[in-house]
């Protein structure tokens, strides 16, 4: 059969150039649409003068819309909801009509890891500058709230003094680099792949030449498969190699969002001292290849799909590390899943202890209390998990009973049911303007309810609340993910409520495989619903659970 006639070109009319991907290897370097627009016309980084030398003393309404909706995510910025505006506005209004005066603003923790110093001065400027909010986000961030634009500089000078950032903690950049929340101290880690960290967040965050990317750039660096490493743009995850020894088996390509893709094996070792070399080659292929045309296109994991591993790696090696990688087997997972909730035993004989507030959401308060039972414990530091929960580490095995006491009158539970350490929630309506639902408080009243009717239970059902399509509480890796939507109500008009994914879960551990929950159309509920619906849903999976046994 012949070529399609859109092949050959309509005489008298010139051939149509292909349009492209807006990739800046090809050539295209001219912006295509306006989030590319505003990262050509200054850097994101450069905002930062501005608010230290403008817009703290202007105020809010002194700050360039071009700064306010776009350049300050590179410090971790973005403007808060205002209050009031329903979920079934978020679509239908203008950016500049859901905007607040105060601004969210995360504060990146690269590996989750915490001192006291630094744990104090978050809760300081919390309490200070931020009302008191404070939640622990599934990427081991902390985000603050209520923040104005006058009090970013004073909050800088009092973190950057203890060693924390804020640096790209947002926007299209080198994001928060996750790793084990029980790194150093695991007595099943072979390798602590903390110094990678280091040195990535050393050479990389906050380098010019990275800063823009098409889209965010998410990471993981851990020996352990303790962080959901299968749904990053590129992640490390620890294997030993028959003849090299232990180093990072390297994967990219995750992520979740309205398309969600997991992350795939390129079949390279890298050693622990090339690791942040290799990252910084696969953010700089990502840079110069990705997609830049299409906001929902410019991750990496569509460059991933489009050419495949084999072609992928070919490019990483022969453009960005002029090399070629260490061809290595695939890591070995843990028998069971790694649960950091309640006391553990550390490779030193000293313990740690995980511990669970509702959905992440703690406050200043809590923090320098946290920080004041950990000293009072001889512990010296705490770390923050991708699962929304926080370890104290280092405890003595005659004190770990004391701790658990005082962590549990703050709020902090050692030994919670399963339905409180299983359910995470993002930031939803409350404060976030792409929110269509309300997450945190649902999730609570969901636990609580499921704390009630069902009680503990073996094993475990984690349950996902995200308050839009976006996913950032990965609604499809869940055993109940659950995606804010607008769902007719019982007189028919649209309230909140959630579509439902069952049966989602990434590989944790030997024999579990990586699964995207089912999605079928008429598995919906109600938010008011929801706490009754889990219910129903917790009991036919427990009762199925009995039956097969
Ligand atoms: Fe906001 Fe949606 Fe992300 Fe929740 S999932 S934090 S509502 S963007």
């Amino acid at each position: 059969m012949a070529a399609p006639a859109a092949s050959t070109p309509t005489p008298g009319r010139a051939a149509r150039k292909p349009r492209g991907e807006g990739q800046w290897a090809l050539g295209h370097r001219e912006p295509l649409n306006p989030n590319e627009r505003t990262k050509k016309d200054d850097n994101g980084l450069n905002v930062r003068a501005r608010i230290e030398n403008i817009y703290a003393h202007g105020g809010f309404a002194s700050i360039d819309p071009a700064d306010l909706r776009g350049r300050m995510r590179w410090w971790g910025l973005y403007t808060q909801r205002k209050p009031g505006i329903d979920g079934g506005r978020t679509a239908v209004l203008e950016p500049h009509e859901l905007d607040d005066e105060y601004f969210m603003l995360r504060i990146r923790v690269d590996g989750g890891q915490l001192d006291l110093a630094q744990l104090r001065a978050i809760a300081n400027v919390s309490s200070k500058y931020g009302r008191d909010t404070a939640d622990i986000t599934d990427r081991q961030n902390i985000q603050l709230h209520w923040v104005r634009v006058e009090d970013v500089p004073a909050i800088w000078r009092e973190i950057e003094a203890v060693g924390l950032s804020t640096t790209e903690a947002c926007g299209d950049t080198p994001r928060v680099v996750l790793g084990s929340p029980v790194a150093g101290i695991s007595e099943h880690e072979v390798l602590d792949g903390t110094p990678a960290i280091d040195e990535i967040v050393e050479k990389y965050i906050g380098d010019p030449a990275l800063s823009n990317l098409p889209r965010k750039f998410k990471s993981v660096v851990s020996w352990l498969a303790d962080v959901p490493y299968e749904a990053n743009d590129i992640s490390f995850l620890g294997v030993v190699h028959p003849e090299h020894g232990p180093g990072f088996d390297l994967w990219v390509g995750g992520g979740l969002s309205t398309n969600p893709m997991l992350a795939q094996r390129l079949g390279a070792w890298v050693p622990l001292s090339e690791v942040a070399e290799v990252y910084a080659a696969v953010a700089r292929l990502f840079r110069d290849y990705g997609y830049r045309r299409l906001r929902a296109r410019a991750r990496i994991k569509f460059l991933v799909a489009d050419w495949g591993v084999a072609k992928f790696r070919q490019i990483l090696e022969d453009e960005f590390l002029g090399r070629k990688l260490v061809d290595g087997p695939a890591p070995e997972l843990p028998e069971h899943p790694i649960d950091h909730i309640g006391v553990h035993r550390q490779r030193d004989g000293k313990f740690y202890v995980g511990a669970a507030a509702v959905a992440g959401r703690v406050s200043g308060t809590v923090l320098a209390q946290v920080a004041d039972i950990a000293q009072a414990h001889g512990s010296g530091r705490v770390r923050l998990t991708p699962y929304q929960k926080l370890l104290v580490l280092d405890v003595a095995e005659d004190r770990v009973e004391s701790l658990i006491t005082a962590l549990d009158a703050i709020g902090l539970q050692a030994r919670p049911s399963s339905w409180r350490r299983d359910t995470m929630a993002c930031t939803g309506i409350e404060y976030c303007k792409l929110a269509i639902v309300e997450t945190k408080a649902t999730a609570a009243r969901t636990i609580d309810h499921l704390e009630r009717t069902i009680g503990r239970i073996d094993g475990s059902i984690s349950i996902n609340v995200n308050g839009c399509p976006n996913a950032c509480a990965r609604t499809q890796v869940a055993d109940i993910g659950l995606k804010g939507q607008l769902v007719p109500g019982p007189d028919g008009t649209m309230v909140e409520g959630f579509q439902v994914h069952l049966g989602g879960g990434l590989s944790m551990a030997q024999g579990q495989n990586p699964n995207f929950g089912r999605k079928l159309r008429g598995l919906k509920t109600t938010a008011a619903e929801l706490p009754e619906y889990a219910e129903r849903l917790a009991r036919r999976y427990l009762d199925g659970r009995k039956d097969a046994t």
